[in-house]
């Protein structure tokens, strides 16, 4: 099966947009994803998906931490920063939720604990005990087929 295919498809599935952030050595460090899900309510449980390539795969593996943060309409240039799609370099500010770096002004901040990782094909699956949670208000900043969007309520 061609990869243009493969991923086409999975495009077909929209979904909102994170930044993964981690502590390594004493620095934060970011990485756009949008393979987050929600796994178990007791325990609190999320995992994410993270591909081999990614600098940020070995800082997650050492330091056991990570935070997802589920960004709002308005912060598309953040997920560009930390997707690469952004070169120069950009004042990036961070904040701290039980000692995890997060995104500031995120609708959700969620710090976890690695309890387990799996090697699947060419990613690393990381699941995460959740620390912590801050949430906010606001509209979500969502992925589909490639571009970025935002929400339009459908009248009913
Ligand atoms: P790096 O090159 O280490 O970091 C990415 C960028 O973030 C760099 O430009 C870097 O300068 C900046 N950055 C990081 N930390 C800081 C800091 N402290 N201060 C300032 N800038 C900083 N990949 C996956 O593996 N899984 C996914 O689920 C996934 N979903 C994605 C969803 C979307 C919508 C997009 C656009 C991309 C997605 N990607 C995903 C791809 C992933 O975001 C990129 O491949 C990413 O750049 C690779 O991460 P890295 O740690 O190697 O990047």
């Amino acid at each position: 099966m061609e990869d243009r295919l493969f991923r086409d498809a999975m495009g077909k599935f929209a979904t909102g947009v994170t930044v993964i952030t981690t502590l390594h050595e004493g620095q934060p460090h970011g990485m756009t994803a949008n393979a987050f899900m929600s796994v178990s309510l007791d325990p609190k449980l999320v995992v994410i998906s993270i591909g081999g390539n990614a600098r940020c795969l070995s800082k997650i593996k050492e330091s056991g931490i990570f935070a997802v943060n589920i960004l709002a309409a308005d912060q598309q240039e953040q997920s560009m920063i930390f997707a690469g799609q952004i070169k120069e370099d950009r004042e990036v500010t961070f904040e701290t939720l039980a000692d995890i770096p997060v995104i500031p002004n995120a609708l959700a901040q969620v710090s976890c604990d690695v309890v387990a990782e799996y090697i699947e094909g060419d990613h690393t699956l990381f699941i995460g005990k959740v620390r912590d949670i801050r949430v906010q208000e606001g509209e979500p900043l969502l992925f589909y087929a490639g571009k970025y969007r935002t929400l339009e309520t459908v009248p009913v």
